[in-house]
């Protein structure tokens, strides 16, 4: 019995997939010419493995989810994409975000025309369980909650997260794009509880690798089999499968980088509280700071003319006048620092 099939556009539950050459044959075989691919071996001439069982297993292993429960997409925002084009019927369903937050949920939903129900987060940044919950209906299909959250950088709180997956009638998504830099155990804890949920990790930010396109979405059977359904065949390339397998060989360096990020998170918070136009810097559970400054206008510009980017974010609902600064190396944060102590 399915505990979600109510969910999910009709078109989709009766798509007949794609079916590509390598996935129709079964058992052994070593001459293929089923898929038009040049015989010669580049390295590269073969289509990728579809579902990228390799690379899976051993995910599966570093995160204790068995592989089926493991869809992964080209970066996190394709596993977003893919959310919606599986449960929102355009113009009749919608998806609910909390901002401020990550702008790609409603440009996602944009795209599909797919409306964006928007419930503000409280003054301490968290989701209002309450006003969340009498927002939804039986159209709310998505509730997408990033946590710790861009831009905010604080981390929600679980028994919210809980409240909301037992009380949301549609599927909630997690984005844990940050979860490496949090104190706050994840969300992949609670797969088994809760039928409904979806909880996203990327290799973009901890492992370094924004460059592979490489997200994770980890989920129950029945939603990685809509993923799959729907997502192109070959999604992930082949360099990209072969590139995470390697980065995963080095976890301990994965891990160095947390900590030295972790610590000049510290190191940047101190810089920052001296400067006397510096009027909040929030508590951050992730690898960014999001800091109220008095003119934050002059402040970004200031900054760029030093050849220093950050985010300006002073025109984001609850981020007014706040700039949102990505921890860097010691040596780069050292150069923040003394291009702030000159400004004014
Ligand atoms: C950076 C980020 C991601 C990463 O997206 P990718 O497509 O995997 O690079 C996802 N969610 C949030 C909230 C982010 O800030």
């Amino acid at each position: 019995m399915s505990s979600i099939n109510h969910l999910v556009r009709s078109n989709i539950l009766r798509l007949t997939p794609y079916s590509s050459a390598r996935s129709e044959y079964k058992g052994w075989a070593e001459i293929f010419l089923d898929a038009n691919e040049n015989p010669y071996d580049t390295g590269y001439n073969r289509y990728p493995d579809p579902l990228q069982w390799k690379l899976k297993e051993r995910i599966s292993v570093l995160k204790g989810v068995a592989p089926e429960n493991i869809f992964l997409g080209n970066g996190s925002d394709e596993a977003i994409d893919l959310l919606i084009r599986i449960f929102c019927e355009p113009g009749v369903d919608h998806i609910i975000t909390l901002p401020p937050t990550y702008g790609m949920y409603k440009v996602s939903a944009d795209i599909a025309n797919v409306p964006v129900k928007e419930v503000l987060l409280d003054k301490d940044f968290q989701p209002d369980v309450a006003a969340i919950l009498s927002a939804a209906d039986g159209h709310s299909k998505l509730l997408f909650l990033c946590s710790p959250n861009n831009p905010t950088a604080n981390s929600f709180k679980l028994d919210k997260v809980q409240e909301l997956l037992a009380g949301f009638p549609g599927i909630v998504v997690v984005d844990e794009a940050y979860i490496d830099f949090s104190g706050q155990p994840s969300c992949i804890n609670l797969l088994a509880e809760f039928p409904n949920l979806v909880v996203m990790q990327t290799f973009s930010k901890a492992w370094g690798m924004a460059g592979i396109r490489l997200g994770m979405a980890f989920a129950s059977e029945e939603i990685t089999g809509l993923f799959n359904k729907v997502k192109p065949p070959y999604n992930i390339n082949q360099l990209t499968q072969e590139v995470a397998l390697e980065a995963l060989e080095n976890q301990q360096q994965q891990e160095e980088w947390v900590q030295q990020i972790l610590g000049q998170r510290v190191v940047l918070t101190q810089y920052l509280s001296g400067l006397d136009y510096v009027q909040r810097i929030y508590p951050s559970d992730a690898n960014f700071l999001l800091v109220r400054v008095k003119d934050p206008k002059s402040v970004y510009d200031f900054l760029v003319s030093n050849g220093i980017i950050v985010r300006d974010r002073s025109r984001v609902a609850l981020c007014e006048g706040c700039l949102r600064i990505t921890i860097g190396t010691p040596e780069e944060n050292e150069q923040l620092f003394r291009a702030l102590l000159e400004f004014e």
